[in-house]
């Protein structure tokens, strides 16, 4: 779910880019929600939580669990905003998405500092995260205008118009560890198609989100079209059971997911839900061995491993498993872990304390089912103001096998599982042994066993010689119970908008049913 620069180009704009230091970024002091234009006190909460920094566990925020009574002037004031923003063309809709695109440019620096500082991660990534927002609201923007139906012509000059809808109020739900990316995911083609939005960031990462609602109403986006609610899963289910929402957008765990779609059933309520994985990064002999390796880092340790379509089952053909794992364990040991706000940190802090002893629960776990501790796996003490922060080292496990708990459950953290094979035949078969299809990888410098691989693996995303790159033109979503629906490219349309057929008739009815004696 990692936006990475799709070209040297885009690389080396990004690096030249002057980043803003002026910023309207301002959330931390709260409050916390933001509806109808303002930031607003929870009215109804049901206690609090504390947002924490998880390089120094030091509190930036404590927010409120919305309660009903929250959420519901949230969703009235989104369904107000709706009748005249669902009415504006396409075109009138697009600049302003687009407009918010600007913005989130303009403050690329300020929010993916704010980033880094709730969710752990290095600036680096941070910095192509808001960026890739930015191209998110840009894309949308720029195709809000084409959005539209079709005339079909009928006998007798009667004819048929079929009208692309929105939908209404969509309710989006979020998860922590892209938390920008994934609510702009969800706002920019929500917005385009003319819904408006009641979004329920995580409430571990609750501010960035807060932050585009303020970039939002600067860029003129009216108020009510974009509302915030703070809170847990409480907040969630309220926002999932209010009779006014036509859809839930949902990204987070598998379990959370099928929750989420038994409580959209009582009232039909469509749903788009981005769920978790387990995925297969296949390394054939045959391939460029340094992009390989370049490739298992991206499919493992970015945001500390915290990545949904993470290949974290890494399967070597066996004729070159001793030379790919020395140097991917090579290439693992170098990585800079440290404060994330550092331009030279490649690896950041873990999310939280439950979070980070979850994943070292799996690597034991993992070594007690028989496999090799190649490298890292440990909690790694750093000095002040970090000492409190949870920091852990990227591990590579080898020996491992496919029944395993580390290889068949998703870890979500720093953890790569190096599972040799020996045919083509046998890795398709074992990659597909998972209950989960969210994403995959080929390295092989061979087209055609790249293009049979690839029409065999059952995942939504396949990259051939690369991992983890999501640009915003190409559908996001996941096979099997990985999740229903897409993210991204003009795929994304058709989960936020339904079909209305009008039938126009051009004569007099010719009725048999019509009796005139
Ligand atoms: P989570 O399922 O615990 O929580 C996600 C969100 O759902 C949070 O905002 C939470 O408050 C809310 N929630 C929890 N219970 C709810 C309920 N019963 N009703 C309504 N809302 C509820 O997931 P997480 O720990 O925040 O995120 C990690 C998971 O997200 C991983 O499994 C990861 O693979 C997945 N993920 C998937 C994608 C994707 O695009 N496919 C992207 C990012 C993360």
């Amino acid at each position: 779910m990692l936006l990475l620069p799709t070209s040297p180009m885009r690389q080396s704009l990004f690096r030249w880019m002057p980043f803003s230091s002026f910023s309207t970024v301002n959330v931390k002091g709260g409050p916390y929600n933001f509806v109808d234009g303002h930031k607003t006190d929870s009215m109804d909460s049901n206690g609090f939580t504390n947002v924490l920094n998880p390089a120094t566990s030091k509190r930036l925020a404590k927010i409120a669990v919305s309660g009903v009574s929250d959420v519901d002037m949230a969703v009235k004031s989104s369904k107000k905003a709706y009748d005249s923003w669902s009415m504006l063309s396409g075109f009138e809709r697009g600049k302003l998405v687009s407009q918010l695109g600007h913005k989130i440019l303009k403050n690329l620096e300020a929010l993916a500092h704010l980033e880094v500082e709730n969710n752990g991660k290095p600036i680096w990534e941070a910095r192509l995260d808001i960026q890739s927002c930015a191209d998110c609201f840009l894309y949308f923007g720029g195709i809000a205008s084409t959005i539209s139906g079709k005339h079909i012509q009928l006998p007798n000059s009667s004819f048929g118009l079929v009208k692309r809808e929105s939908l209404g109020v969509v309710g989006g739900i979020g998860a922590w560890n892209y938390p920008l990316q994934t609510c702009s995911w969800k706002v920019a083609p929500a917005l385009a198609c003319g819904n408006t939005m009641v979004y329920k960031p995580s409430e571990l990462t609750p501010l960035t989100a807060l932050a585009l609602a303020e970039l939002a109403t600067e860029a003129g986006i009216p108020r009510g079209v974009f509302n915030i609610v703070q809170g847990s899963g409480e907040t969630g289910k309220h926002l999932c059971c209010h009779p006014d929402v036509a859809k839930i957008s949902f990204t987070g765990s598998v379990q959370t997911g099928k929750n989420i779609l038994k409580l959209a059933a009582d009232d039909l309520k469509r749903v788009t839900l981005e769920l978790g994985g387990k995925n297969p990064l296949i390394i054939y002999d045959d391939c460029d061995l340094t992009n390989a390796v370049k490739g298992a880092l991206l499919a493992n340790f970015l945001s500390q491993g915290q990545v949904c379509s993470n290949g974290s089952r890494v399967f070597v053909q066996r004729s070159i498993v001793d030379r790919f794992t020395d140097e991917f364990v090579k290439a693992t040991t170098q990585l800079a872990i440290g404060d994330p706000l550092d331009n030279k940190t490649q690896v950041g802090a873990t999310v939280s304390k439950t979070h980070a002893e979850k994943v070292l629960a799996y690597i034991k776990q993992g070594v007690g089912e028989a496999p090799v501790q190649l490298c890292g796996g440990e909690r790694v003490h750093m000095p002040k103001p970090f000492q409190n922060g949870y920091f852990i080292s990227p591990c590579i496990l080898t020996n491992c096998h496919d029944e395993m708990t580390a290889v068949r459950e998703e870890i979500f953290g720093p953890v790569a599982t190096i599972l040799p094979f020996d045919t083509e035949e046998e890795v398709i078969h074992r990659a597909n042994q998972t209950p989960y299809g969210l994403s995959a990888g080929i390295f092989t410098n061979d087209l055609r066993k790249a293009h049979r691989t690839s029409n065999r693996l059952q995942s939504g995303t396949i990259w051939v010689n690369n991992f983890n790159v999501t640009p915003v033109e190409l559908p996001f979503g996941g096979f099997k119970q990985s999740g229903i629906g897409v993210e991204c490219s003009t795929e994304a349309i058709q989960c936020y908008t339904q079909l209305k057929s009008t039938y126009i008739e051009m004569n007099d009815i010719d009725c048999p049913l019509y009796n005139t004696q």
